[in-house]
């Protein structure tokens, strides 16, 4: 793993705790180098399929409300809305506790299609790995 500011190799782990189900692991991080702090996720690869698959429908689901227009919106925040700190750590927790999406973007106040292009995007950037 490579450090997300400076890209060093120099990384250590901090702490690997074992998440409320026991089947993810979250590991604090920090570059020896520039003194980055992050935490990284590990999780099965059956529960990344899991979530790929309530994607899709969700999303398909989603493009079909748009279409007929009974689609309200979401319940609340516009489209593209800046993520906060606070908000990517509560969807990343709630993801490894594995609550169903639909809960997710409730909770978030956000669309499917927010949720899974963040999830996307952490996926990305390392913050969430297969193991
Ligand atoms: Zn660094």
């Amino acid at each position: 793993m490579k450090c997300l500011k400076c890209k060093s190799n120099q990384v250590s782990t901090l702490d690997s705790r074992s998440l409320e189900k026991g089947n993810s692991i979250r590991r604090r991080r920090i570059c020896n180098v520039c003194g980055q702090r992050w935490s990284t996720y590990e999780l099965p690869k059956t529960m990344v399929d899991f979530y790929e698959e309530q994607m899709e429908r969700l999303f398909e689901l989603e493009q079909f409300q748009m279409a007929s227009s009974v689609y309200k919106g979401g319940s609340g925040k516009a489209k593209g809305t800046a993520w906060t700190k606070s908000e990517t750590d509560r969807l990343i927790a709630m993801y490894f506790e594995q609550q169903p999406l639909r809960e997710i973007a409730e909770a978030l106040s956000r669309s499917y299609m927010s949720i899974n292009k963040r999830l996307c995007y952490l996926r990305k950037n390392g913050k969430l790995k297969i193991s």
